[in-house]
């Protein structure tokens, strides 16, 4: 192996196609939490997808099986936004187009979202989108403000198929204003592996992303955390070579996960 699992002090998961698979428990999901707490490693949700609340992902993971986890241990997109904003003292005046939860989290941590004097501007995903919203987006980006996009995601992954991203609307704003963010914080990019290292106070070298997709979840690899790719999800051993980062460690599942660091100690 690669790495030794015990210099590990906080392991990021991905969710979807790692933890669950829709609305069932991936095998080894619960033994892996209980590892975790018993070898003293702290975790927490991953997730790119800023449209919705930690109420939201709570719910689920209640729902299908997980209990005892709190907010804290789910780190979205948003949060690590919100931690970008505050290292680098952009002003509290935001346009930010996002879902009414988006919206929230942003008041709440001190932030006008529709201020008419905005200092910067925040893209989320924003499933409730309208055409005002995009005139608004486009102006301010064309007015030079800071302009700073939650994950670059083309496609979210819905039953039955896909939805657009936001990575759509970074090309629909780039269509008309010739401008790309200036910073786009969620997963392959360095901004959310930083954000979370300064959240749970570690560096990046002990992190580890545990997740299912090679150009998301391991490609944060570059920056310098370790990586397990899980083959529940979306990528099989077939799709390694192309990869743009290798994965420190391959497991089928968090159950061999879980093995593979019980017999490491
Ligand atoms: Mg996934």
């Amino acid at each position: 192996m690669a790495f030794s699992l015990e210099t590990i002090r906080l392991f990021l998961l991905d969710m979807d196609g790692t933890f669950y698979l829709e609305d069932t428990l991936l095998p080894g999901a619960l033994m892996f939490l209980d590892l975790c707490r018993e070898r003293g490693a702290a975790f927490s949700f991953l997730t790119n997808n800023s449209s919705r609340g930690k109420e939201d992902y709570l719910n689920k993971l209640r729902r299908i099986g997980v209990s005892g986890i709190t907010e804290q241990q789910i780190f979205t997109s948003g949060d690590a936004t919100l931690i970008y904003l505050e290292e680098r003292q952009i002003g509290r005046d935001l346009l930010l187009i996002g879902t009414s939860s988006l919206e929230r989290q942003f008041a709440a941590a001190g932030y006008e979202t529709a201020s008419s004097t905005p200092e910067a501007v925040v893209l989320g995903f924003d499933t409730t989108l309208t055409y005002e919203k995009l005139t608004k987006l486009c102006n301010a980006v064309r007015a030079g403000l800071p302009y700073i996009a939650t994950h670059p995601d083309l496609n979210c992954p819905v039953a039955g198929g896909y939805i657009p991203d936001i990575g759509a609307t970074i090309a629909y704003v780039e269509a008309a204003t010739g401008r790309r963010p200036d910073a786009v914080i969620g997963k392959p990019n360095r901004f959310i592996l930083q954000a979370a290292a300064r959240r749970f106070g570690c560096q990046p070298e002990e992190i580890c992303m545990v997740g299912d997709r090679l150009y998301t979840d391991i490609a944060l690899g570059r920056n310098g955390c370790k990586t397990v790719l899980v083959l529940c999800g979306e990528s099989g051993r077939e799709d390694l070579p192309g990869a743009v980062h290798q994965p420190d460690l391959v497991c089928q599942d968090l159950l061999e996960l879980c093995q593979v660091w019980q017999k490491s100690e």
